[in-house]
């Protein structure tokens, strides 16, 4: 049995990245960037107003109200081809440019209309509502880097420097097989023993939250000849994810049919809880085979700590390890053995707005309706027996952290 980051070491190592193509820059979002996107001018490219309201030299609205004699106009689209010189004004849109002689912006609602011209109620300072031109940007500077997980602000960027194409990293092809000879398919009502198929699903859909299309082969049996054809249709893609088979029992063959069809083991025991009989393995050419533990929860879950990890990598993310945070633990966790245990848990901001998490009450691995409340699975550590109420707790954030609206929930699970 080895440890998490050992494992996930074993399969990033053995992971590199698909070649890069090229897309058009709005398909980009949730794409990996693989190439370094510079600005093709500065930005901002003029001298641009933050305001609607008035150009003016910043010294001739010293003493107020000034009155300044009105020589222009100058909407957004337009270039001023004249100069404000002593006592003069322009009127001015937001994102136009500030004509030369002027230095500063003064907004319209301290204005006035004045009987020969125009009245500043009040003062600017030098470069007031001026955003000098390259104050952002400069030309040539790279404003996206490679590696980066492009998201719409990227694609506002991408539009600003005017690249429309940009190249990101392929995409995994992904064959997904549930394994049981218990299993029937959801719109089924189960017989004596059997049980809904419910891993076939998750993982589709935990491919597609990142954006990958998985072709679904359906449910092998739990013979050897089974196995052998769906595994052998799942290394027609970069990637074969299986669900069920990997643990002790005699009908768990996953492993000896990889194993009969030249796939490299690297891992079948990590020490996590759930999801110790985690299998990963390699193909002579690449293809990379993960057999993820059949309970529901164990499924879910590493998918999320190996199988999301290596799906980033495969696309060009240098760093794809999420991030641990940490929170105050609103209950006791106790964790026997030696494996690393990842609970459910809901993650908020706590009265101070400091992060708290709650454990959510659970069954264990099987307990797929506990599972789907968390937004966060809260770690304890291997060899730690306890965590009490109170103490730092280490938090693997899921999206649903981010994108679950429904905050109502964390009301609702005890403290
Ligand atoms: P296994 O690793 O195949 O022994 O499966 C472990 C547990 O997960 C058993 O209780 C299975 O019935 C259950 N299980 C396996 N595959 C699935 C699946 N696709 N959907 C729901 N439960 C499953
Ligand atoms: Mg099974």
């Amino acid at each position: 049995m080895i440890a998490v980051e050992r494992a996930l070491e074993i399969v990033l190592s053995h992971v590199s990245s698909l070649p890069a193509e090229e897309i058009d820059f709005a398909d980009a979002p949730g794409r990996i960037l693989r190439e370094e996107v510079a600005a093709d001018t500065d930005l901002p490219p003029f001298r641009r107003s933050a305001v609607d309201g008035f150009a003016v030299r910043a010294r001739d609205t010293a003493s107020v109200p000034a009155r300044l004699k009105l020589v222009g106009s100058i909407p957004a689209g337009t270039y001023p081809e004249f100069r404000i010189g002593p006592g003069e004004t322009a009127s001015i849109m937001t994102g136009a440019p500030v004509p030369e002689g002027a230095d500063a912006v003064q907004m319209v609602e301290q204005s006035r209309e004045g009987d020969d011209g125009i009245v500043l109620l009040s003062s600017v300072a030098p470069g007031q509502n001026v955003a000098p031109q390259g104050s952002e940007i400069r030309r040539g500077e790279v404003v996206l880097k490679s590696g980066t997980r492009l998201d719409p602000a990227a694609v506002a960027v991408a539009a600003t420097v005017g690249r429309t194409r940009l190249s990101v990293g392929r995409r995994p092809g992904v064959s997904v097989a549930a394994t049981g000879d218990e299993l029937v398919h959801p719109s089924e009502t189960p017989g004596p023993g059997q049980i809904r198929n419910s891993n076939g699903f998750s993982l589709r859909a935990q491919c597609r939250s990142i954006g990958i299309e998985a072709r679904y082969l359906g449910v092998a049996r739990d013979t050897e000849a089974s196995l052998r054809e769906f595994i052998e249709r799942g290394l027609e893609s970069d990637v074969l994810l299986l669900s069920g088979g990997v643990s002790m029992g005699r009908y768990d063959l996953v492993e000896k049919v990889l194993e009969d069809l030249g796939i490299k083991i690297l891992v079948d025991a990590v020490a996590l809880k759930p999801g110790k009989p985690l299998v990963f393995g390699v193909g002579d050419d690449g293809k990379l085979v993960f057999g993820l533990p059949g309970n529901p929860v164990s499924t879910m879950v590493t998918f999320e700590l190996f199988v999301r990890t290596a799906f980033a990598r495969l696309e060009g993310a240098p760093d794809p390890v999420r991030e641990i945070l940490q929170a105050r633990l609103l209950a006791s966790l106790s964790n026997r053995g030696p494996r690393r245990a990842y609970f459910p848990g809901w993650l908020r901001a706590g009265d101070e707005g400091e992060l708290v998490a709650e454990p959510i009450p659970t069954k264990g691995s099987a307990d797929i309706v506990a599972f789907s409340k968390a937004n966060a699975l809260l770690i304890v550590a291997e060899g730690q027996d306890r965590l009490e109420s109170g103490e730092r707790v280490s938090v693997y954030p899921l999206d649903s952290f981010l994108h679950k609206e429904d905050r109502w929930l964390a009301a609702k699970n005890p403290a």
